[in-house]
């Protein structure tokens, strides 16, 4: 991660371990300009601690609404790979690297519009703070801006997907995959890449939740990448 400190750091209460603490303060959070045209925050969500923490890149316009993660097109592709990866929904911790919906006008729509690296810096406070909460075994990364906080500006998803990497000082392990918004864009397209895509994410999953003791008797993932269907 950045060592510069984050600006949202100003916001977060200090020493506690209480995540509804942490996301009341966060909706007083003002540290960039994105809170200006958001519906509300999007805080993360999911047990404390979590063996399993996925992070995205930032609400999309149905969780803005709604004011919950992952609960629109994407969060529901992201359901169905994690039950085919046979990983635990409520033993995950689901949050954005961005808390607040960044967007822009197309007529009556919200288009998604990608977040700058001194917003996603500015940010980075509360993520600190819910991954010292949720303590995960594993960070799974959705798309390459949520591995770039950890990896840098530099990281490339076409290089190092799919790659269980050291994650100290964050978790044991951190892995990065494919954003299911992504996968979202190609349905429609080629069938074929779509399914491959998509198996590969599935994988994935499956590989960092190698990586983790769930508390579900009899769910075994060692070695679940050889053995994970889509
Ligand atoms: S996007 Fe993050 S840093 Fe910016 S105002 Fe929202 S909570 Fe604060």
């Amino acid at each position: 991660m950045d060592e510069k400190r984050s600006p949202s750091l100003s916001y977060v209460p200090v020493g506690t371990d209480d995540l509804a603490e942490l996301a009341a303060a966060a909706r007083r959070c003002q540290a960039c300009d994105l809170y200006k045209c958001a519906t509300q925050l999007v805080f993360g969500e999911g047990p404390t601690p979590a063996p399993m923490m996925l992070i995205g890149e930032q609400p999309g316009d149905r969780e803005d609404l709604v004011g919950r993660p992952f609960v629109g097109p994407a969060g529901e592709l992201l359901d169905d790979a994690l039950d085919a990866a046979e990983i635990p929904r409520d033993q995950v911790y689901v949050t954005n690297a961005v808390k607040h919906f960044k967007w822009e006008p197309r007529g009556k729509r919200r288009l998604h519009a990608r977040p700058s690296m001194a917003e996603i810096h500015a940010c980075r406070g509360w993520l600190e703070a819910e991954i010292g909460v949720v303590r995960p075994e594993v960070i799974v990364c959705l798309g390459a801006t949520a591995a770039q906080v950890f990896f840098g500006r530099g990281f490339r998803l076409t290089r190092s997907r799919g790659v269980l990497e050291d994650g100290a000082p964050w978790a044991e392990r951190i892995l990065a995959t494919f954003h299911p918004s992504a996968l979202l864009r190609m349905k429609g397209g080629d069938e074929g890449e779509y399914t491959r895509v998509r198996r590969a994410f599935t994988l994935d999953l499956a590989e960092a939740a190698s990586a983790v003791s769930f508390r579900s008797p009899g769910v075994r993932h060692r070695g679940a990448r050889s053995s994970a269907a889509v």
